[in-house]
């Protein structure tokens, strides 16, 4: 080890946040020695700028309540703070600075993220100012020729592996790491159209049991417009 913090980064719109991306989160904390994860709650993904998105107010406090078990989870306000959208490449260069040399980031995007990184603003800054770790999701390959080949050389696909090699420490730059720990069908869009359709049931079964409460004590999710 070098001495440094690990600081996972872990963005989204978590709306809501529900047991895949706790998994997600535990799971990477622990292969890769996480000392500390932030969960990031976008104010609305450029992608989903079409889909109305539960205020960030309550994504925050769902996220609270699903990450106040563990002491290494924890949730930033970073991007709920500003009035305007913020690009994933801001949020990164704000925590790189935060942290500066006391510790090593990294960014935690599932597969269906990693197939638009191009799309995304800044996207070569982004895979270049931290490490990342790409997590496999049911239904989406991880495709690593999108990317040229020189940022494709800092790729280590550690598809397979149950450990997480020393190359973690060892290797020097921002790499991208690629790993199928985790492979979880859960998704936010699943738990909306269930409760759009008043189907309670399946709730507890899909996110933490104070994220299920909060849910039906705020009526959140009443009305999904999605098919
Ligand atoms: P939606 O269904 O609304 O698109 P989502 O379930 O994908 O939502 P997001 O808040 O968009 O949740 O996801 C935040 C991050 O977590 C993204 O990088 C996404 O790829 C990742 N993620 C979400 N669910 C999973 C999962 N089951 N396995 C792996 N990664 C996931």
């Amino acid at each position: 080890m070098n001495g440094r913090k690990r600081i996972a980064i872990y963005g989204g719109t978590f709306d809501p946040v529900h047991l895949g991306h706790i998994e997600v989160a535990k799971r990477i904390s622990e292969l890769f020695e996480i000392d500390e994860l932030r969960f990031v709650p976008a104010q609305v993904a450029p992608h989903k700028l079409t889909l109305p998105v539960t205020p960030g107010i309550h994504r925050y406090a769902m996220l609270v309540l699903a990450t106040q078990q563990d002491p290494r989870l924890r949730v930033s306000t970073f991007e709920l703070d500003t009035p305007d959208r913020r690009y994933t490449v801001d949020t990164l260069a704000h925590f790189k600075s935060e942290f500066g040399e006391s510790a090593d980031l990294f960014f935690v995007m599932g597969a269906d993220s990693w197939s638009e990184i191009t799309t995304w603003r800044g996207w070569e800054r982004v895979l270049a100012l931290v490490n990342h770790i790409v997590v496999s999701r049911p239904g989406y390959d991880i495709n690593l020729d999108l990317v040229n080949s020189s940022v494709r050389q800092r790729i280590v696909d550690l598809r397979g592996s149950k450990r997480i090699p020393k190359v973690v420490n060892e290797a020097a730059g921002e790499k991208i790491f690629i790993t199928d720990a985790v492979m979880l069908e859960n998704s936010a869009t699943q738990i909306r159209r269930a409760l759009g359709e008043d189907d309670w049931n399946q709730l507890t079964r899909l996110v933490p049991s104070p994220v299920a409460d909060y849910i039906r004590k705020y009526e959140l999710y009443r009305e999904s417009n999605e098919a």
